[in-house]
């Protein structure tokens, strides 16, 4: 069994079921979590008996490879090897302040599915058949082994790698449990941010944990007809379903609501289309952040898909402008990892990961 499986109260609960006091539990989570130990039988706090026990049974490693690319802005793609052959991938992208050339934040995007069942048209991950969902330690591991591998600190996670977060709802809450308990100084809720398309019974359910994270919404169209058409998700849950969950959301959380919106040449860059994004940003404190539309003609589209093409980057500037004109808060994206294939919607397990380095 996994340990990095189990939130604070399971470990407390299989403690006791194996006749061990509560205290073990709390030792266990604190060594995983604030030590950042990488392997059981440095739990120095147990002592030897019992750490052999617990490594006879358990283990905190979820993946049997682990490879990376590292591309010319900084940000480097991993790509992880699961237990059962399965792959993955995840994104660290270092940020740094221009002016004092030091590193100020680091940000980890995260896998939740291998693979997605939502087919959103404009996504690479959406062209791949839903494999399975992550187990909760598969989605830990990847920040702690990240961490490890490069002896620094990841400030900031972000649930916008491959997959649907939403639709892995349970691995997903317990993950955000494990990072954001008071036990450990892992990560504060206001820095976690899960990204969904609009899994609007498991927006409504999240509204409800006890530490909530943030939450983005890729909207990409401010009509049905255009979202239904680039986004399939929307003809179960509409614009007006969707605003009504995440208004929900901002009275239960009090934490800032982002949008995500790729503008595409033509289609959804319109002034119209900046009029009505305003007044939904003015419906709760939220801000629009305008994504630039990543290439994945290495999917080879068809249909909708080969006609979504970026809007040019003076528009998106403009676009922006016109969104503010309105009085709606913006701001553009930066891209990362665009050369690896590592940038939004890029990661497909493309087969060009055959420059990847071990590590
Ligand atoms: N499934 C979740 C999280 C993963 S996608 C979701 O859809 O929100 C992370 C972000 O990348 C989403 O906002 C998604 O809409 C965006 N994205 C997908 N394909 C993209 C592309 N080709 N270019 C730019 N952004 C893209
Ligand atoms: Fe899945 Fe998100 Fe890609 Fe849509 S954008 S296919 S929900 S990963």
């Amino acid at each position: 069994m996994n340990l990095r499986n189990f939130d604070y109260d399971e470990l407390v609960q299989l403690f006791n079921n194996n006749d061990l006091p509560a205290y073990r539990a709390e030792q266990l989570f604190t060594a995983l979590y604030s030590n950042k130990v990488d392997s059981l039988d440095k739990i120095t706090t147990f002592p030897k008996e019992l750490r052999a026990d617990l490594m006879a049974h358990h283990t905190i490693k979820s993946f049997k490879a682990m490879k990376k690319q590292v591309s010319v802005d900084g940000s480097i793609k991993y790509l992880f090897t699961m237990e059962d052959g399965k792959s993955i991938e995840a994104v660290f992208m270092p940020w740094y302040d221009d002016a004092e050339k030091t590193n100020i934040r680091n940000t980890l995007c995260i896998s939740s599915q291998v693979g997605c069942s939502l087919d959103c048209k404009f996504c690479a991950t959406g062209t791949m058949d839903l494999e399975r969902n992550l187990e909760t330690h598969e989605i830990i591991s990847q920040i702690l082994d990240i961490e490890h591998d490069l002896n620094t600190k990841i400030t900031n996670v972000v649930f916008m790698g491959m997959g649907e977060p939403l639709l892995n709802y349970k691995n997903v809450a317990r993950a955000v449990n494990i990072l954001t308990h008071p036990l450990t100084d892992l990560m504060s809720r206001r820095k976690i941010t899960v990204s969904t398309s609009g899994v609007v019974p498991s927006i409504k359910k999240m509204a409800n944990l006890s530490r909530p994270p943030k939450l983005a919404i890729s909207l990409h169209g401010t009509t049905n007809g255009f979202r239904d058409k680039i986004m399939p998700i929307n003809l179960k849950a509409d614009i007006t379903v969707l605003m009504n969950a995440v208004e929900d959301y901002y009275r239960k959380t009090k934490l800032n609501i982002t949008y995500e919106y790729i503008p595409f040449d033509g289609m959804n860059d319109t002034i119209e289309d900046a009029k009505r994004l305003a007044k939904i940003c003015k419906r709760v404190p939220s801000r629009i952040n305008l994504i630039p539309f990543n290439d994945i003609s290495f999917t080879e589209p068809t249909g909708i898909a080969e006609t979504l093409k970026p809007s040019s980057s003076e528009r998106i500037i403009e676009f922006a402008n016109e969104i503010r004109k309105f009085g709606g808060i913006v701001t553009i994206r930066d891209t990362f990892g665009s050369d690896i294939d590592a940038a939004c919607g890029q990661l497909a397990l493309s087969t060009r990961n055959s420059t990847s380095e071990e590590v």
